[in-house]
């Protein structure tokens, strides 16, 4: 498509080295690419050779989303091959998914470290919501690690998904009720708004360091639970003030929720807090 044009590489231009994860579509391995002469290390989502055109079509989605942005904690697109196997490159991030590295790292991670991350993804989200772009799957499997002191919003594969319900149930099964608020698991109903109840769960992912929010709890009951008032629990070692704003972030009512600016801003300032005692 058009809109692909400028992000097209030659075949030539890439190198593939090991898998280092599975999507939706195909494969997605560890590269090489070349541009203007530089070689950079890349992430390379394959589509399955084989694959329709209008599953194509739909992967390649993703790269037209990623594109549009340029911002610090946001995964690059670096191009697409639109000539099968077709794939999209992107930024790499060396250190993988959060969820895992926050598992392994259980001992070693210090509550400001998980601030820094929660507070770099504000800035993510905060910016999307300056484009008036609506995320609708924030959550921290689509978070990924660049270096111990970056992550990045690395998934952006659910935001076209939604239109085609169809589609969506038939290929992946289930919505992610567990992150969704009430009004999205109800009505279908996605806005910023929404975002920031996804974003509230997964600041709570990542206080705990990478437990699954309502781990025993069935999708069907999750609605009732919240509808009855109750919300995921304060995680140990989580100063109050921060679950206050996760709270906050998990209001029935959407309009009484914070924007992605203001969250970013009290984010901002608990940082620096927790990094001033730190040094004391
Ligand atoms: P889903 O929609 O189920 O999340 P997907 O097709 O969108 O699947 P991703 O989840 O984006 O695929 O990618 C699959 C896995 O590949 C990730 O969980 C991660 O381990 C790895 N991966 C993807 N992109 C990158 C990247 N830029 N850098 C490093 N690893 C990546």
């Amino acid at each position: 498509t058009p809109a692909h044009k400028d992000y097209e590489l030659a075949r030539s231009q890439l190198e593939l080295g090991e898998i280092i994860g599975e999507g939706q579509f195909g494969d997605v391995h560890r590269g090489i690419c070349t541009v203007g002469g530089q070689k950079i290390q890349v992430a390379v989502k394959t589509c399955k050779p084989g694959s329709d055109m209008a599953v194509t079509e739909v992967f390649l989605e993703e790269a037209y989303v990623m594109q549009q942005f340029d911002h610090a904690h946001i995964i690059k697109l670096i191009g697409v091959c639109t000539d099968s196997p077709v794939c999209i490159v992107m930024e790499l991030a060396k250190l993988g998914e959060l969820r895992a590295y926050l598992n392994n790292n259980r001992g070693n991670l210090d509550l400001a470290s998980l601030l820094l991350y929660i507070y770099q993804l504000s800035t993510a989200l905060s910016y999307l919501e300056s484009k008036n772009f609506v995320h609708r799957d924030i959550a921290a499997r689509n978070v990924l690690v660049a270096s111990p002191t970056c992550v990045k919003l690395g998934d952006f594969g659910l935001s076209r998904w939604i239109n085609d319900q169809s589609y969506y149930k038939a290929s992946r099964g289930k919505l992610p009720i567990k992150w969704m608020a009430p009004e999205s698991i109800n009505y279908r109903r996605f806005t910023t708004a929404s975002d920031v109840w996804m974003f509230g769960v997964c600041m709570w992912e990542i206080l705990t360091r990478g437990d699954k929010p309502f781990q025993n709890v069935r999708n069907a009951e999750v609605l009732n639970r919240l509808e009855n008032g109750e919300r995921l629990p304060l995680p140990s070692s989580c100063p109050p003030q921060l679950y206050s704003i996760m709270c906050r972030c998990w209001a029935a009512q959407p309009d009484s929720r914070p924007s992605f600016t203001v969250l970013k801003e009290a984010l901002r300032e608990i940082l620096s807090e927790e990094k001033s005692q730190e040094q004391e």
